[in-house]
C-alpha cells in the first residue's frame, strides 16, 4: 500500500502572525488563494495520475495556517475536499495550523468534514527562540492545543524548526525530548532557511542572523530523527521540499539548504553507527540490507569518502537477513 498526498497550498491568508523566517507566499510557491471550486479541480487533477487500488490518498491543505482562515473559507475548501472522501476516491484531509488556533469547536468542525490528520507547526518549545522567532505563541499553547488534539479521532503531526534566532543544538535536543513527551504520530524537521522579503532576510544582511551549515543542520537532524525513532515516532520528513522558489535560484538567500537534505540525514546516521562500531580499527566490513545500500554509502559517496580521508578502509555487503536501518560488522 503506498500513501500518496494531494498538497492544496493555502497561503499566508488568514495568518495574522509575522514569523521572522516565514514568507508563505515563496514558501509554498503560490500567492492565491485557492477557492472550493479550485480545490475540487487540484484533487480530480491529482486522481487522474494516482493508482486506483493498493493505495492511501490524503487531501492536504498546506502552507499556512488552515485553522486561522475564516471559517467560511476552512468550510468551502472542506466541503471540497469531503466530496472526495465520501465517494471514496480519497481516504481523508490532513492540515497544517497553528497551536493557538485549536480548540473544540474548531476540532469538531475539522471532523465533520472528514479530516484525519493535524499538524501544528511548533517549530520550539523554548519560549525564548519562538519569541525571537516571532511566533506569538508559546510552549505551553503547544501543550494545550495537543491535549484538545488527542481528545479527537485524527494523528497529529508536530513541525519542528533547527537553527532558529536565538536557538541552538541543546535548545533543539531538548524542543524533541519535549515534543517526544507529547507523544505524537509523525513529526517533521526544518532546518531554518533564509528566505526573500522576511525579516530573517534583513537579520541576516544586517548581521544579527547566522544560518547554519549544511554539515551541523545534518548532523543535529540526524541527532533528532534518531531520538524521535528510538520513541516509535516517524519522522515522515526532514529538511524543505524543493521548489522553484526554495532554490538557491529562486527565494533562497541562505541557510542549511540541500535538494536531498533527508538523504544526507539519513547517510549521517549510518556513519555514525559505523564508526562507533570501529573503535580503534582501521578497516572493516558492514553488512546492510539491500535497500539501505545507498544510505551507507552517503550520498555521493560521501561516508566512503569521509572514511578514506581518516585512513579507513570500509566495504559494505549487501545481506537481506539484515534489518533496516541496522548494520552488522562481518570482519
Ligand atoms: S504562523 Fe505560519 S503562516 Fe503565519 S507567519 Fe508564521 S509560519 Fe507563516
Amino acid at each position: 500500500m503506498r500513501y500518496y498526498n494531494i498538497p492544496i497550498f493555502v497561503p499566508h491568508y488568514g495568518c495574522p502572525f509575522d514569523c521572522v523566517f516565514c514568507n508563505q507566499k515563496h514558501i509554498t510557491g503560490e500567492g492565491e488563494v485557492p477557492s472550493g471550486e479550485r480545490a475540487d479541480k487540484i484533487i480530480r487533477e491529482h486522481l487522474e495520475t494516482l493508482p486506483k487500488t493498493d493505495r492511501i490518498i490524503e487531501a492536504a491543505f498546506f502552507g499556512g495556517s488552515f485553522t486561522a482562515v475564516e471559517t467560511s473559507l476552512q468550510e468551502e475548501l472542506l466541503a471540497a475536499a469531503y466530496e472526495f472522501v465520501k465517494s471514496g476516491e480519497i481516504d481523508g484531509i490532513r492540515l497544517s495550523t497553528r497551536p493557538d488556533f485549536i480548540n473544540d469547536e474548531i476540532m469538531q468542525r475539522l471532523i465533520s468534514y472528514g479530516v484525519t490528520t493535524v499538524e501544528l507547526g511548533v517549530q520550539s518549545m523554548d519560549d525564548g527562540v519562538l519569541f525571537a522567532a516571532g511566533r506569538g505563541h508559546t510552549a505551553t499553547d503547544v501543550e494545550t492545543a495537543v491535549r484538545v488534539i488527542k481528545k479527537y479521532p485524527v494523528k497529529l503531526g508536530l513541525q519542528m524548526m533547527t537553527g532558529l534566532p536565538s536557538d541552538n543544538d541543546e535548545k533543539s535536543i531538548a524542543t524533541a525530548e519535549k515534543i517526544i513527551a507529547l507523544k505524537p504520530d509523525f513529526v517533521r524537521i526544518y532546518p531554518t532557511l533564509v528566505i526573500r522579503d522576511t525579516r530573517l532576510c534583513e537579520m541576516y544582511g544586517q548581521g544579527t542572523y547566522r544560518p547554519q551549515e549544511l554539515e551541523g543542520a545534518v548532523s543535529l537532524a540526524a541527532r533528532l530523527m534518531e531520538m524521535f525513532r528510538k520513541n516509535n515516532i516517524t519522522v515522515i520528513r526532514a529538511g524543505l521540499a524543493a521548489t522553484e522558489e526554495i532554490s538557491p535560484n529562486g527565494a533562497l538567500v541562505a541557510g542549511p539548504y540541500h535538494s536531498a537534505f533527508g538523504e544526507l540525514c539519513e547517510g549521517e546516521l549510518f556513519y555514525n553507527k559505523m564508526l562507533d562500531s570501529l573503535s580503534e580499527g582501521k578497516t572493516a566490513v558492514f553488512a546492510v540490507n539491500p535497500r539501505d545500500i545507498s544510505k551507507a554509502i552517503g550520498n555521493g559517496a560521501r561516508n566512503m569518502t569521509r572514511f578514506k580521508e581518516q585512513g579507513i578502509s570500509v566495504s559494505l555487503i549487501q545481506d537481506e537477513a539484515v534489518p533496516l536501518g541496522e548494520i552488522v560488522r562481518k570482519d
